[in-house]
Order: structure tokens, then C-alpha cells, then sequence
């Protein structure tokens, strides 16, 4: 692109969105160009952060008539790289639209339980905005407070309370959404039934910002629990734990709003890096498991019903010991324990994360084979575990000692072995190498690896039909042909 090119379209753009809204230089594009574990570097001409739908569209026109490329960003949270330029893959350096100016709510229903956004809301303002109609909006993970309504759409993004309530696109009810070529799809339904022709929205949930930017979504609503009863338990096993999930879903029925699992490993990790975390149990188990029951009833009773499936797993020899919270604070301290796995791995050293899911039926297998494998690769690691075990997503985390890991000579080749190791086994027991992260840069070879021709072939040609000119994101998703 030639300096007077680039100069016009600038010029443009600060016609568009204002000129307040286009951030150059490098100190202003820090945040925007460096992905949140900063692993991730990239270039880009500029951030534009438009104020609504129609802005959005007129930038992508002003950008893809120039064939410039275009990166939609939200909360920059991104765990895959997706959310940042990939220098590499471009000839040209992308224009990042930033949807963080788009936060209005625009309609919330209780009767018909949907909330209506603009996608730069975050996820904890969606959150709140249920709340204070005694709706819950469930989507829950760690980033919520950073990311973004649209880019946890445009991720699919997962979490703690799958088991009960699906994934972000269980919850997605209509999109609106700004197409490379600048039209713009008002899919702004919040119908649950609607078997009018093929399901669009669905194109755009988990697309990753390489299909369009969305830029309004509706999302489903729920009763919103008014109490609840954690356990924190240590079961004799993986597999026990396994089968006590089977036990705790027959009695607790739709009670049952989380089931994760952390080995002993991550919670050596945390307690040695945390402050202020205690371990429920006064004996380290191999395995915690950290139960939740919701409801709209007295804690009391949901305590009791927990307390007598617990006595059965321990009296069929599933558990070794149990703790349930006693207060809510109780209950937000056993929480508080799970949502500390990332910080503790970080502070412990180098990590690899694998984001992997298999049948529930087969994480005991996958655990120990996977713990195997890496152990006669890398003797020297920790392997952290984190399992999501209602959805049969494992985080499976090797931690190098960070002084010995920068010793090492051969990190990238090591990094590949171990990566093929564990995937081939995900890849065996019909599993997923990316089970809530996404693709975004760092699974791309994957993408090549274990996606079959077929689905390969019909990805591209959903792309190509809709972005001809590969502007959207590239270098991210989709591996090159
Ligand atoms: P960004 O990071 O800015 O972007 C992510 C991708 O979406 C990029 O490809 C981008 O191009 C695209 N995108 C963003 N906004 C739009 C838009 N409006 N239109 C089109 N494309 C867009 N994920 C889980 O599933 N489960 C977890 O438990 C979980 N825990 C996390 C914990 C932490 C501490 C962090 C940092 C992240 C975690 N994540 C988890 C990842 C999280 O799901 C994503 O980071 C988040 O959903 C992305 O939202 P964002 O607004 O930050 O998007």
C-alpha cells in the first residue's frame, strides 16, 4: 500500500467515525496489537472504533475497496491469538475495528427471556442487565469482565456452567452482522423455533471474526437461581469421579450447574502461588472436584440434597471426603480456589495448554495415556489438570520450570512433539484439539492436521462466498489451502 493510499484511507475513516475514534501510533495501538498473555506481536495501520452498525459498514467498504484487511477486536481476551494482526499472513497491515463504543443494551424482555445487545457490551454487563430483571444470562468464564458480548459470540465461548446451559451458541437466539462486503444481516430474531431455511446465525458463532463483524446480538434469558450449595470433594478417581457425575445428574437432575475436576498438581500450583487460598479438605486428595447445585429454593435444602448424594457416593466407595460450603462466602471461597487455576499455572512458570474434549467416557483413559506420553517425552514438567468433566473438556497443562525451560535449546521442537503426541490421542478417542478456545493462530496446523478434506473443503467455500477477496481476519481459522 503506497503512503498516499494510506493517507486517504485514514483521511476516510476520520470521516466516518470521527477522528477521536482512529487511534495511530505506537503507544495508542499497544493494547490493541499485542494479545492479553503476550505471546503475540502484530502490526496494523490503525484502530477504528466506530460508534454504531452503519459506521461499522462504511469502514469495511472504505477498507476492502482498497483491498485493505480488516480485524474485528473486542476485549482482546483472546486465548488462540485470533484477537491480534498476524504480520505474517498479510501483505498489508489490517485496520483493527474495535467494537468497545458499541455498549448499548437495546431491549430486554422477561416474558419472552431475551436480552438484546450491541456487541461491545461485555459479558458481565449482559450479566447484570438479567440480573436486574431476576433473569440469568449463564455464559460465565474468567475473562468475563474484559471480553466482549460479540467477541464471545464470534468465539463460542464456553466456560463453568456448559453442563446446564450450553455453550455461547446454545444461547445465541439472533445476530446482526456487518458482511465483508458491507451489507449488513439483521438476524435480530429471538424466536426458539424458526425452521425457515438454513440457520445463518450459526455461520457466525465461533467464526472468529473471518466471516464479519457482529455487531448486535440477541441472546436467550433464564431463571435466575436465588440459591445454591457447593461441595468440595475428593473422589477415589478420575473414573469415580466419572461415575459420580452419572449418580449426581440421576438425583440432582437440572439442580447440577457444575462439575470440574483440578488434579493435585494444579492445586499445589495455585495454593503455592495464590494468597489467601486455603484447601477445603484437610487431607491433599490426587483429585478435587468442585460440585454446585442451583436452584430458587433455601439453600438449606439444596445443602441437603447434595449431603445425601454425597453420603451414597461415599457409602458406594466413590469418594473419599467431602466439605460442602456452610455461607455463601464459603461457597465463594471453593469458587474462588477454581477460578485461580490460570493465575496459578502462569506464575509457576512456562506453560503448554492443551483446550482439549473427548466423550466423558473416555477423559480417565485420555488422562492417563496423555499423562504418559508427555512424562516419557519431558520428565521435568508438571502437568496441571483442569476438567470441565460434564463436557469432557480437559485443560491438560504442562508447566516447565521457567529456568530450565529457557535453557533449553530445542523449545519449538519439543513444543511440536509433545502437541502431535497429545493430539493423536485426542484425535483417537474422537475427541477435539480446541474445545472452547478456538483456532485463531496456534491451532492452525491442526486445522490441516485433523479436519477431514470434506469439512476443509466446505469451511472454504462458506469463505470464499463470503469474503472473496480473504480480507476478514487472515492468517487466523482457516489453514492455507
Ligand atoms: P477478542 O479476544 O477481541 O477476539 C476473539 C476473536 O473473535 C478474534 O478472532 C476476533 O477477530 C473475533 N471477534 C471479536 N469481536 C468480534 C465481533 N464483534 N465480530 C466478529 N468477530 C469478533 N473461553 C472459554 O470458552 N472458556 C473459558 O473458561 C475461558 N476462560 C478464559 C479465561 C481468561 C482469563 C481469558 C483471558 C480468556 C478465557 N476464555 C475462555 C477465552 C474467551 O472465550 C475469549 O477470550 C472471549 O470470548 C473473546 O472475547 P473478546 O471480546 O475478548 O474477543
Amino acid at each position: 500500500m503506497t503512503q498516499d493510499s494510506a493517507h486517504q484511507l485514514l483521511t476516510r475513516l476520520r470521516e466516518i467515525v470521527g477522528a477521536d475514534a482512529v487511534l495511530e501510533g505506537t503507544t495508542a495501538l499497544e493494547p490493541h496489537v499485542v494479545d492479553w498473555r503476550r505471546r503475540f506481536r502484530g502490526d496494523a495501520l490503525c484502530v477504528v472504533k466506530p460508534a454504531n452498525r452503519d459506521q461499522v459498514s462504511a469502514v469495511v467498504i472504505a477498507c476492502t475497496e482498497l483491498g485493505v484487511p480488516v480485524l474485528p477486536q473486542g476485549g482482546n481476551t483472546s486465548m488462540s491469538g485470533g484477537s491480534v494482526p498476524f504480520d505474517s499472513a498479510v501483505a498489508v497491515p489490517p485496520v483493527i475495528i474495535n467494537l468497545s463504543r458499541m455498549k448499548t443494551i437495546r431491549k430486554v424482555d422477561a416474558f419472552n427471556n431475551s436480552i438484546e445487545a450491541e456487541a461491545g457490551c461485555l459479558v458481565a454487563d449482559i450479566q447484570a442487565a438479567a440480573t436486574a430483571i431476576d433473569r440469568l444470562y449463564p455464559v460465565s468464564f474468567g475473562a468475563e469482565g474484559s471480553a466482549q458480548i460479540g467477541g464471545s459470540v464470534a468465539t463460542n465461548a464456553g466456560g463453568t456452567a456448559v453442563l446446564r446451559y450450553g455453550n455461547t451458541r446454545e444461547n445465541v437466539l439472533g445476530v446482526e452482522v456487518v458482511l465483508p462486503d458491507g451489507s449488513i444481516f439483521d438476524g435480530m430474531r429471538t424466536l426458539r423455533k424458526d425452521n425457515s431455511g438454513y440457520d445463518l446465525k450459526q455461520l457466525f458463532i465461533g467464526s472468529e471474526g473471518t466471516l464479519g463483524i457482529v455487531t448486535a446480538v440477541a441472546l436467550a434469558l433464564h431463571p435466575l437461581p436465588t440459591s445454591r450449595a457447593v461441595a468440595w470433594v475428593a473422589p477415589k478417581s478420575v473414573q469415580s469421579a466419572v461415575e459420580l457425575l452419572d449418580l449426581v445428574k440421576s438425583r440432582g437432575g437440572a439442580r447440577l450447574s457444575a462439575f470440574e475436576i483440578l488434579n493435585r498438581t494444579q492445586m499445589e500450583l495455585i495454593l503455592g502461588t495464590v494468597s489467601g487460598i486455603r484447601h477445603p479438605l484437610t487431607q491433599q486428595p490426587e483429585w478435587n472436584l468442585l460440585i454446585e447445585f442451583s436452584d430458587r429454593c433455601d439453600d438449606q435444602i439444596l445443602r441437603d440434597a447434595l449431603e445425601e448424594i454425597l453420603a451414597q457416593a461415599h457409602e458406594i466407595g466413590l469418594i473419599e471426603d467431602a466439605a460442602i460450603a456452610a455461607s455463601e462466602a464459603q461457597c465463594q471461597a471453593f469458587w474462588r480456589i477454581r477460578h485461580s487455576a490460570s493465575e496459578g499455572n502462569t506464575k509457576s512458570g512456562m506453560s503448554l495448554v492443551f483446550d482439549a474434549a473427548v466423550p466423558v467416557s473416555k477423559v480417565p483413559e485420555f488422562i492417563e495415556r496423555a499423562g504418559t506420553q508427555v512424562s516419557s517425552q519431558v520428565d521435568w514438567a508438571r502437568h496441571a489438570i483442569v476438567i470441565h468433566l460434564g463436557d469432557g473438556n480437559i485443560h491438560f497443562v504442562i508447566v516447565f520450570d521457567r529456568q530450565r525451560w529457557e535453557r533449553l535449546e530445542n523449545q519449538a521442537e519439543l513444543m511440536e512433539r509433545l502437541r502431535a503426541a497429545v493430539y493423536d490421542i485426542v484425535a483417537e478417542l474422537g475427541g477435539t484439539w480446541s474445545a472452547e478456545h478456538g483456532i485463531g493462530r496456534t491451532l492452525i496446523k491442526e486445522m490441516g492436521r485433523y479436519k477431514s478434506p470434506v469439512e476443509l473443503k466446505v469451511m472454504r467455500a462458506i469463505k470464499s462466498a463470503l469474503d472473496p477477496q480473504g480480507l476478514f481476519n487472515p492468517g487466523k481459522l482457516l489453514p492455507p489451502a
